[in-house]
C-alpha cells in the first residue's frame, strides 16, 4: 500500500482515478477546487504552491510519504487565437502546466527519500494533432508531455517513473459542458459514431491506465505518452 495524491479528484477522470487507486489498496488524498466527499479530499487551487505545500505536509502526517501522484486537474478553453487575451492565455497555462509543476515539486522530495515514485500526468489527445480554437490548452498540454519525457530521464535513476496519459473523448462534466457550448464538433452521439471502438470513453478507462502506470509492474515504463482514446487519435 502506498500514499497517492490525485489532483482534480472531485470530478470526472480524477475522481475515477482516486476511486481506482483506493480499490487497489492505496491511501488516496485528492486536491480540487471543488469540495469532494472523500475522507481526504482537500480544496485548493493547483496554481497556489503555498496551499499545495500545506496540503502535502498534512497528507504526510496523516497518510505517510506520497509516492504516487496523478495530475488530473485541468481547465479547457475554446476561443479563436485572436480572442485569447494574455490573461486567458496565462490562466490556461497556469492551471494545466504550472499546476503540474507545483504538484510535482511538492511530492518529489518524498519520492527521492523513498527511492520509489510514480507520476502520471493527464495531458490530452488534442496534443496529437492540434485543435482549432484551443491553442492555449493544446500548448499547455503539449508542454506537459515534454515535461513528462524530461523528468523521466532525470528521475529514472532514482526509481521514479514519469508518464503521461492523454485522454480522448471521455464522458465527464468537462466533455458535456463542451457539448452544451457547441464546441465539440458534433454531439457526443455523432462523435461516438466516428470513434473506432464505438463508444465514448469512461473515466474508468483512464483510471485503469493510471493504475497500471502507478503499479510495481510498470517499473520499466517511463517517459511514455499512453493514448487512451478509443482509437480516435492513432
Ligand atoms: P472535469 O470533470 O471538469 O474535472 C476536472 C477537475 O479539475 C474539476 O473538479 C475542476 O474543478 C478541477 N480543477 C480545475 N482547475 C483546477 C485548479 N486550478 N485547481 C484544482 N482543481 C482544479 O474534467 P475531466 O474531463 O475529468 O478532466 C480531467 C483531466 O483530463 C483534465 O486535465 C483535462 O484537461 C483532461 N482531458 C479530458 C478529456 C475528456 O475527454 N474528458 C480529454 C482530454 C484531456 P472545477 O469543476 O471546480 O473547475
Amino acid at each position: 500500500m502506498r500514499t497517492a495524491v490525485v489532483t482534480g479528484g472531485a470530478s470526472g477522470i480524477g475522481c475515477a482515478v482516486a476511486r481506482r487507486l483506493r480499490r487497489d489498496g492505496h491511501a488516496v488524498a485528492t486536491i480540487d477546487l471543488t469540495e469532494s466527499t472523500d475522507d481526504h479530499g482537500y480544496v485548493a487551487d493547483v496554481t497556489d504552491p503555498v496551499a499545495i505545500e500545506a496540503i502535502l505536509t498534512h497528507v504526510r502526517v496523516h497518510l505517510g510519504p506520497v509516492t504516487i501522484l496523478v495530475n488530473a486537474a485541468g481547465l479547457e478553453g475554446h476561443d479563436r487565437f485572436t480572442d485569447i487575451d494574455f490573461a486567458s492565455w496565462q490562466k490556461v497555462i497556469d492551471v494545466n502546466l504550472n499546476g503540474v509543476y507545483h504538484c510535482i515539486q511538492a511530492v518529489l522530495p518524498d519520492m527521492l527519500d523513498e527511492g520509489w515514485g510514480r507520476i502520471v500526468n493527464i495531458s490530452s489527445s488534442s496534443t496529437h494533432s492540434g485543435v482549432q480554437r484551443m491553442a492555449h490548452y493544446v500548448a499547455a498540454k503539449s508542454a506537459v508531455n515534454g515535461l513528462t519525457k524530461s523528468l523521466a530521464l532525470e528521475y529514472g535513476p532514482h526509481g521514479i517513473t514519469v508518464n503521461a496519459v492523454p485522454p480522448g473523448f471521455i464522458d465527464t462534466p468537462m466533455l458535456r459542458k463542451a457539448e452544451q457550448r457547441g464546441v465539440l464538433g458534433g454531439t457526443v452521439e455523432q462523435i461516438v459514431a466516428r470513434t473506432p471502438v464505438r463508444r465514448a470513453g469512461r473515466p474508468e478507462d483512464i483510471a485503469a491506465a493510471c493504475a497500471f502506470l502507478a503499479s510495481e509492474d510498470a517499473g520499466y515504463i517511463t517517459g511514455q505518452i499512453l493514448g487512451v482514446n478509443g482509437g480516435r487519435n492513432t
